[in-house]
Order: structure tokens, then C-alpha cells, then sequence
């Protein structure tokens, strides 16, 4: 079970919805940027549906800012998902508790240091890094 307050939690729910809020705008931008039929008319799905299109937009995108972007929005939705569960805030490899000062610079944080260190060093040279 996690050890962070209603509080803890709440200020962090809303650094995501901010930071959520936040990348959207800079991936409708960058869709808008191509001026393309297809990149505008995934902008305007996006503005309108949200998530639903995120998959659509990174197959038809090839554009490295974009990707990082994309990656960190899917983990930044992907914590919202879970910010309610017992899960959240704690590490998914060595279970143990996420220190509130590490979740407050990264809300969407699956492991503690120790264990995204290991985790990175693991995957060195992989796609995406995941948070
Ligand atoms: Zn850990």
C-alpha cells in the first residue's frame, strides 16, 4: 500500500492533468506543423476525441519530438489510470515506495531509482524510455 496522503495524491493527479494538458497542445501543434490533409485531420481528432487517436497519430508520424512526446503522454495517461489504485507510487519491480520528492518530478514514475536505473541499463539502446 502506498504511504502517500489524499493530499500527496491530489497535487499530483493534477501535475499530470496539467502535464497531460501540456503535450497535447505541443502534439496538436506538431500535427498542425506537417499541413498536411491527414496530420490536420488527426489534429482536429485529437482535439476532439483525446486519446482514442494517439495510436493513429504515432503510425502516421515520423517525427522524433513528436515520439517523445507521444511516449510521455501515453505514461502520463497511463498514471492517471492508476493514481487511485494501491499500485500507485509503488515501485512495479521491488515493490517498495516511490518517495513522494521522486513522484512530485515524476508523477508518472513506475519504479523507484534504484530500480529505473537498473532497468535503463537493462534496455540501453531500447525504443522508447519509459518512465
Ligand atoms: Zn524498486
Amino acid at each position: 500500500m502506498s504511504q502517500l496522503t489524499l493530499e500527496q495524491r491530489k497535487s499530483l493527479e493534477q501535475a499530470l492533468r496539467v502535464r497531460s494538458i501540456v503535450l497535447r497542445g505541443e502534439i496538436t501543434a506538431a500535427l498542425r506543423q506537417q499541413d498536411t490533409p491527414e496530420t490536420a485531420h488527426l489534429a482536429n481528432r485529437f482535439e476532439e476525441t483525446g486519446d482514442d487517436v494517439l495510436a493513429d497519430i504515432e503510425l502516421s508520424l515520423d517525427i522524433a519530438s513528436v515520439e517523445r512526446d507521444m511516449g510521455e503522454l501515453r505514461s502520463v495517461v497511463e498514471a492517471l489510470g492508476r493514481i487511485d489504485s494501491p499500485g500507485y507510487g509503488i515501485c512495479s519491480d521491488c515493490d517498495a515506495a516511490i518517495p513522494f520528492a521522486r513522484l512530485q518530478a515524476e508523477p508518472a514514475a513506475r519504479r523507484c531509482v534504484a530500480c529505473q536505473e537498473r532497468h535503463e541499463h537493462s534496455h540501453a539502446g531500447g525504443t522508447h524510455s519509459s518512465l
